[in-house]
């Protein structure tokens, strides 16, 4: 299939713009709620299915837009079904990789929001290969139309955790979570979405200020020492650890809803007696709910997973603290060794854009 050679998906269109696209293209506004009503509710990819637009509405937003940002290239299930990692081409020949989790009943969908990462967490394969560019609204919003689409299931919780830092692409994020949430979007609850972030904090402190605390808000910690910090996330560099301490703790005096930890438990480096014990000194006054995550072996690092024995004991460790803990399940390994690798092994293969 040849992906139109437009920028503006038509999936990033607010209420607003769509009536005032409409009025612009000589129709009603009410128009644009129609268009709407074909994007969000039956994932429309040719304007033509619009049944209930005008031809000659159709045919013109056509001409500036496209319902078909992404070319839906591999779909892999892993072996326990849980998971489905799904590889997405971009209008411009980029790739990217958007997670189905079906887990307890949910239907969460994690997506991306860069091609690639600035960031350059050194566990993390999104980060190692070269920035590609920032998604548009429209593209991230379209992850979900796709995977609703393809699977048929009701998306029921979104996370932010796929490639790139959602808060480095703060306007597109933005959007996006506006168009989920919305009545006329995907009337996806805010309590039912979590952004994550690698601690960006100003731009933390301006989400929870736009968004009043109702998104939630999962910092990637992975470590409670500064020094061990800014080895594995040069981010740290910029924003160290008592100054990202001093900002969740202002944003904890404003969130309504709590802050989770993720927290990659590497063995050897931060997996240690010492480093639970100061984490749950730093999460016992912010309330923070504390996600430990088995490291991912990637190619590029040769970091190991910890033994069941040492994450449980971490995980003890915190327990005893009175903190809520919970240890990530590593389902969907086997269709991908980590968050980016499926993405990084296929873009060699593909010409260049
Ligand atoms: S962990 Fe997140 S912030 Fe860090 S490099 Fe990977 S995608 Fe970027």
């Amino acid at each position: 299939m040849d992906l139109k050679k437009i920028a503006e998906s038509v999936y990033g269109l607010t209420l607003a713009e769509a009536e005032e696209l409409a009025r612009r293209l000589g129709h009603p506004a009410y128009r644009g709620r129609q268009l709407l009503e074909w994007l969000y509710r039956h994932q429309l990819t040719e304007f033509d299915q619009a049944k209930t637009l005008p031809a000659d509405l159709r045919k013109k937003i056509s001409e500036t837009h496209t319902a078909r940002a992404l070319e839906l290239l591999e779909a892999n299930r892993s072996s326990n079904g849980e998971s489905t990692k799904f590889l997405y081409r971009t209008h411009d020949g980029r790739l990217l990789e958007t997670v189905l989790i079906s887990q307890q009943g949910r239907e969460t969908v994690c997506v991306s929001t860069q091609l690639g990462c600035k960031m350059g967490c050194v566990f993390c394969a999104s980060g190692k290969g070269k920035f590609g560019r920032n998604l548009s609204s429209g593209e991230i919003v379209e992850q979900v139309a796709g995977v609703t689409r393809t699977t048929g299931r009701r998306v029921s919780n979104i996370v932010y955790m796929g490639m790139g830092e959602p808060l480095d692409n703060f306007e597109a994020t933005m959007k996006s979570l506006d168009i989920l949430q919305a009545p006329w979007g995907f009337g996806i609850g805010s309590r039912r979405i979590t952004v994550s972030t690698s601690g960006i904090t100003p731009k933390m402190v301006e989400f929870v200020r736009r968004h009043e605390g109702r998104v939630r808000l999962s910092v990637s910690l992975h470590s409670s020492s500064d020094k061990t910090r800014t080895e594995l996330m040069p981010i740290n560099k910029r924003y160290n650890l008592p100054e990202l301490i001093k900002t969740l703790t202002e944003i904890n005096r404003t969130l309504k809803r709590e802050i989770t930890f993720e927290f990659t438990l590497i063995d050897g480096i931060n997996d240690s007696r010492e480093e639970a014990e100061t984490l749950a000194k730093i999460s016992k006054p912010l309330a923070a709910k504390i996600n430990l995550i088995p490291y991912n072996p990637i190619r590029e690092m040769d970091f190991k997973t910890p033994s069941k024995a040492k994450v449980e004991s971490f995980q003890k460790i915190l327990e005893a603290h009175g903190l809520r803990v919970t240890v990530r399940q590593t389902a969907g390994r086997d269709i991908n060794a980590a968050c980016g690798q499926l993405r990084l092994d296929r873009e060699k293969d593909l010409p260049a854009a």
